[in-house]
């Protein structure tokens, strides 16, 4: 996954015509932590588990990024998801850097008590890196407010009441209103915006979905709202599909009860990774990363695919995508709602101070609609693709402050 996020940061690096030596001073982390926390399981015996944050870049605010608890959560996945978050904080013009971690672990092996014992350690083995003006962890994968308030509670023990020190937090926690469905509402206004941009509406477009989680459920509601009819979802149990649309609120009540679409009543199952080439207009990734690969690129028949997931186009599917004139709102952009809101509720703790759940949509909808603008306007001057255009803006907005703050002294074409 690291080669991939490389690989497109030094494709729009090469078109600004950065530097090798620049290039590798970009793309390199400025802190690697591991940790091990060993913690008691709930029948007494010791465990012990690795733990990882990797930071990144963080000339633009603090490091920002999720916690993600996962069998294979390492140091290179951190690495790559945390170069993203440094591209994608730049997208969307918020002041934080780039950031990830998470825990190498399989949650739903573990009892809520051993989560939060196992939460805690990281918390304990990594305080002197994280922090409100230091960086500042949110949920991913398998992680949740639940996490966040136990993370929260944890540092403010030893520093004093601290809600700045995570976002995701629970509502009555100094939560942000609007930041549970942040990633899945800004995925709906980016594929609003990519069939505006084909002169098509939402209204009657078929979407095909992978991942019914936190961003996947939200997203699929959305684009039901505004008329889009979910034709299929797959999870990591299976596949359900309904030509005229799945009830997407039946699905959701389903899914929290089952922990996974298969057996819905509402449509037909089929075998999860069907997904990639099911026929729909638009394709929306929302689970794990490396699903769209050059094995099946080639099958995919939506015409939009919106990577609500990190990284789950290959670099060699993308070519492929690209070729086949499939337009890819890249995940950088895509899913970079619930940094947005993150930030929201970020800033509305540390002035301790709380927004309305609609000041917090409306100011979504305009931070992701001119960012998508943003990344528009770049790829029609370059004429380049989507995800392109998002590397180069989000290498000119971190280079210019590098430059400003003179933590790079090489001179760098910008523009
Ligand atoms: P989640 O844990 O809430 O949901 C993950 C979903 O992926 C579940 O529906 C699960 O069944 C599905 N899944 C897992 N393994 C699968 C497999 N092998 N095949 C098919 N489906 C599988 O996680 P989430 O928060 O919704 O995150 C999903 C993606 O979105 C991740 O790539 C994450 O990094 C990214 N993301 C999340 C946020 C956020 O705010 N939560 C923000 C930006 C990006």
């Amino acid at each position: 996954m690291l080669d991939e996020a490389h690989y497109y940061f030094r494709r729009a690096a090469r078109l600004l015509g950065l530097s090798e030596r620049l290039q590798e001073i970009l793309i390199t982390p400025r802190r690697v932590v591991k940790v091990e926390l060993v913690t008691e399981s709930d029948v007494g015996e010791l465990t012990h588990h690795i733990g990882f944050r990797v930071q990144h870049n963080d000339v633009r605010g603090p490091f920002k990024g999720g916690l993600r608890y996962h069998p294979t959560m390492d140091e290179e996945h951190a690495t790559a998801l945390a170069n993203l978050m440094t591209w994608k904080t730049a997208i969307v013009d918020v002041p934080f850097g780039g950031a990830k971690g998470g825990i190498a672990c399989d949650p739903a092996s573990m009892s809520r008590s051993e989560l939060d014992r196992v939460t805690r350690a990281f918390v304990q083995q990594t305080k002197e890196v994280i922090g409100p003006t230091l960086d500042v962890p949110a949920p991913d994968v398998n992680t949740n407010a639940d996490v966040m308030a136990w993370i929260m509670d944890e540092y403010s023990s030893r520093y004093g009441f601290s809600p700045g020190v995570v976002t995701g937090k629970p509502l009555h926690l100094f939560g942000s209103p609007g930041r549970e469905e942040a990633t899945g509402r800004g995925v709906m206004y980016a594929l609003d915006q990519a069939l505006a941009a084909s002169g098509r509406s939402m209204s009657g477009a078929t979407v095909a979905l992978q991942g019914f989680g936190n961003v996947g459920s939200h997203a699929a509601r959305l684009v039901a709202e505004r008329g889009a009819r979910v034709v299929a979802v797959a999870d990591h149990t299976g596949g359900v599909a309904n030509r005229e649309g799945l009830d997407v609120g039946a699905l959701a009540a389903w899914v929290a009860n089952r922990r996974g679409v298969a057996g819905f009543p509402g449509g037909e199952a089929f075998a999860g990774p069907e997904i990639v080439g099911w026929e729909a207009d638009v394709l929306i990734p929302a689970a794990l990363e490396g699903v769209i690969t050059k094995e099946n690129a080639r099958e995919v028949r939506a015409r939009v695919v919106v990577e609500a997931a990190n990284g789950p186009t290959t670099p060699e599917a993308d070519e492929i995508l690209r070729e086949r004139g499939i337009v890819v709102v890249p995940d950088i952009l895509a899913n970079a709602g619930g940094v947005t809101v993150s930030y929201f509720e970020w800033a509305q703790n540390m002035q301790h101070f709380r927004w309305e759940y609609e000041r917090v949509v409306a100011e979504l909808e305009r931070t992701m609609r001119r960012a998508y603008d943003e990344v528009e306007q770049t790829a029609k001057e370059r004429d380049t693709d989507l995800r392109t255009a998002a590397f180069v803006l989000a290498l000119q907005r971190v280079g210019r402050a590098a430059l400003a703050r003179r933590t790079v002294r090489e001179d760098i074409r910008l523009d």
